[in-house]
């Protein structure tokens, strides 16, 4: 293997190596006081992809064009719009067509998943989920626990990382699994960690929760689009995951859904119903009723937002395009340089300051970002490398989140940052 080196001349030639290089050049890269950006924040909301605009003006156009009889008579109909995001989708993260769906929002999602999949009885109720998970995510196992009458202290069982450690150990997740048994009525992660950016064992921890007889959902997003996913083969019973983090489908835009084929058929699964959901061959009957699609489109309440969708398929033929081997191959090489950047910074500048990173040294338990604890230093640091032009996220107390993401970061912008900090260590107040 290339040995790594912290020089400008490397980097540039790692990147006229990278068989992805030319896909920087695809997307818009943020220009803020004159200074074009070093963007690490792709695990929070993903850059435009330059394609966007063409897709979302088809779109705008076919309303300007046809009104309503756009549904049907638009180059791609929105009746059946969401169709066109199927295949692609499915391929992203593991899937067979039918058990993926693009709709709604990723909170509301999960919680429509949860409707379906979190079924306590007096007996079995509780939920086991990361501690620390992503606000949202409390909010709504909470809240779910709530809803069927249960004490959200009694119900969910958090996981923690071990006194000292900053990682949750997929043993841990199982042995409590284990432990609790048939108390669990659910298990609840995500996939990757928000703010460790560790990637869970999804396939043992769902073979964990249903040998105890539970279901298993996986919330995913920050794996999809980052890791190579499978859903179907690890046998999970339903995921959901947004596009706006590394699947770069604009602020705030439509969600995937997974729902395993083993689930497709069963009339018992309770669920929250909306007419889009509805048989489509029957659905505008609009007779009283309720009779599901098959597979995750019958999880569907709502017509769908095309211009967010349109987004979405703009950048999902780019994923197509490229596949999800190539983009995890260069990400693990970007995100190895990365992280042997800022080890030869946080060893030539110790006396000041030590830059742990509490992500996983092990690459298949991660994904693109790196968190960083910068013992000895404070926000002001941060603020150093924003003003620079590092556009980075920041969590109290003192750790720094960036992702180098395959699709647009080279290792230039790697390169750039290592200095940039190096730079911040040496002058900045503590
Ligand atoms: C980003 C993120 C969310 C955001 O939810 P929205 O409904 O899209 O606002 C929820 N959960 C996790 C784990 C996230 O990373």
């Amino acid at each position: 293997m290339l040995e790594y080196k912290n020089t400008l001349d490397f980097a540039q030639q790692k990147d006229a190596n990278d068989p992805l290089k030319l896909y920087r050049g695809k997307f818009y890269i943020p220009v803020i006081n004159g200074i074009e950006t070093i963007y690490f924040t792709g695990n929070s909301l993903g850059l435009q992809p330059k394609s966007t605009k063409n897709y979302i003006d088809k779109e705008l156009d076919a309303w300007k064009n046809w009104g309503v009889e756009g549904h049907f008579l638009a180059d791609k109909p929105w009746f059946k719009y969401h169709e066109f995001l199927t295949d692609k989708t499915a391929r992203i993260v593991g899937a067979l067509p039918s058990e993926v769906v693009v709709t709604h929002s990723l909170t509301t999602n999960l919680h429509l998943l949860m409707v379906s999949f979190y079924r306590p009885t007096s007996s079995r109720y509780k939920i086991v989920c990361e501690k620390k998970a992503f606000p949202s995510d409390q909010y709504a196992l909470e809240s779910q626990v709530k809803f069927h009458g249960f004490d959200p202290k009694d119900a969910l069982i958090e996981v923690e990382p071990r006194a000292g450690e900053h990682i949750i150990r997929d043993e841990d997740v199982i042995e409590i699994i284990n432990k609790h048994g048939d108390e669990i009525a659910m298990v609840m992660i995500g996939g990757v960690n928000y703010y460790t950016g560790q990637l869970f064992d999804i396939k043992e921890i769902t073979k964990a929760g249903h040998k105890v007889g539970a279901t298993v959902g996986w919330d995913l997003a920050h794996a999809a689009g980052n890791i190579k996913l499978k859903l179907h083969d690890w046998n999970i019973d339903f995921a959901a995951w947004c596009s706006y983090k590394y699947l770069n489908s604009s602020p705030g835009g439509v969600s995937g859904m997974f729902v395993h084929q083993r689930h497709e058929f069963n009339p018992d699964l309770p669920r929250f119903a909306g007419w889009w959901g509805y048989d489509k061959a029957t659905r505008f009957l609009m007779e009283p009723g309720f009779i599901p699609m098959k597979g995750a489109e019958g999880w569907q309440l709502s017509n769908a937002p095309i211009l967010g969708m349109a987004a979405h398929l703009a950048a999902l033929d780019i994923f197509d395009e490229i596949g999800m081997d190539k983009l995890c191959e260069k990400r693990d090489d970007l995100t190895a340089y990365m992280e042997f950047v800022i080890e030869t910074i946080s060893e030539r500048c110790k006396e000041i300051c030590t830059l742990e990173i509490i992500t996983p040294k092990d690459k298949t338990k991660r994904g693109a970002q790196l968190s960083i604890l910068a013992h000895g230093l404070g926000k002001n640091l941060f603020d150093y490398i924003t003003e620079k032009g590092v556009i980075a996220d920041w969590r109290e107390p003192n750790v720094i989140r960036i992702a180098p993401v395959p699709l647009y970061n080279s290792y230039v912008d790697v390169y750039r940052f290592g200095q940039i900090l190096e730079e911040g260590i040496k002058s900045v107040k503590k």
